[in-house]
């Protein structure tokens, strides 16, 4: 078996303790006054939260959702009801980041997985430090952006839990018709007519989807990932994107 470790140095983040289980969010949640509120406190992970985590009869969002409201403890400065709702609420690489620091605190730094490398069928062992995952972070978050796209003004917020849990199910059978739902929650003014319904995303042109798509993956807050690997062996690509379960099963 081979072995690939990730690399990747991770700084250090202000204001954020471990082990004070106080974390501070890439992006984070905006209260009705428009003020960003970043610094959040969760408390230690018992049996009953994993359970919640891995209840199949859920979709990937909604899971997550109820597993961070029973995670987050406060958000300094904020007074809302941190629920299901108010999780669901929140920016998708806030979440992601939960997930990771709280796989971190409570699971260990370390993920060990065992791959096959589907061109050569070999297994591959890949090690990793939680830690060293890089997180982009924004500097000056806002609740929404103006942005210019294919000759096109676009007012637009970033995507949530709930826009993900809106798709999920769509992204299986077709990504561009999950996309059309997921642009037209998104965009909330184009062109100074207003937030478009999902008749008129489909009559955007492919320029206008394609390069707003990858201005959201470009601006994307939250930790990357996404792996990339070469089988040790003969060197085919293995990359692939963490997904919420690797994160929480313990390794063994
Ligand atoms: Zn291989």
């Amino acid at each position: 078996m081979g072995m690939i470790e990730n690399l990747t140095v991770a700084e250090p983040v202000q204001g954020e303790s471990l082990a004070e289980r106080r974390l501070m969010l890439p992006a984070g949640v905006f209260d009705a006054a428009g003020r960003v509120h970043r610094c959040v406190r969760v408390r230690e992970l018992t049996g009953a939260d994993e359970e919640v985590l891995f209840e199949r009869a859920y979709g990937n969002a909604y899971r997550v959702s109820a597993f961070l409201a029973r995670a987050i403890e406060s958000v300094d400065g904020l007074d809302a009801d941190l629920d299901a709702g108010f999780a669901a609420n929140m920016q998708l690489g806030d979440r992601d980041y939960l997930l990771l620091r709280l796989r971190q605190m409570d699971l260990g730094d370390a993920i060990h997985q065992i791959m096959r490398c589907a061109a050569c069928l070999e297994k591959v062992d890949v090690d990793l430090l939680v830690s060293e995952l890089p997180v982009r972070r924004m500097a000056e978050p806002q609740p929404t952006y103006r942005v210019q796209l294919a000759e096109n003004e676009l007012l637009l917020r970033l995507p949530t839990g709930a826009d993900q849990a809106a798709i999920e199910t769509l992204a299986l059978a077709n990504p561009a018709t999950a996309n059309t739902r997921l642009f037209a929650r998104l965009v909330l003014d184009i062109n100074g007519q207003g937030a478009p319904d999902e008749a008129a995303v489909q009559a955007w042109s492919l320029a206008l989807r394609s390069q707003l798509a990858a201005w959201l993956e470009a601006h994307a807050p939250g930790p990357d990932l996404f792996l990339d690997l070469a089988c040790p062996h003969c060197r085919a690509d293995m990359s692939y994107a963490f997904d919420l379960d690797a994160f929480f099963l313990p390794s063994v």
